[in-house]
């Protein structure tokens, strides 16, 4: 998997990754208490991304699933931890 943040450029002022969102912010509803939560995706993490968030609200774990393609956020899964 490869990670932007962590490769050296060999031509900075020319490089177009300088100026691609690494980041961007998504939100999804948890599964448990059904309340918003925000979410910072880094898009050069991968096109399939799982993780574990805790929700923001009731704490609960929440498995969360993004599929990227490209420079956006195309998916977000949730469901619960243990389901
Ligand atoms: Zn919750």
């Amino acid at each position: 998997m490869e990670n932007f943040k962590n490769r050296i450029c060999p031509a900075p002022t020319l490089c177009y990754h300088k100026n691609m969102p690494l980041e961007q912010p998504e939100s999804f509803l948890c599964p448990y208490c059904g309340e918003p939560n925000s979410l910072s995706v880094d898009i050069s993490g991968g096109r399939i991304q799982e993780f574990i968030v805790d929700c923001e609200i009731c704490c609960a774990p929440v498995a969360v699933r993004l599929t990227v393609d490209g420079e956006d956020v195309v998916g977000v899964e949730t469901r619960r931890e243990n389901e």
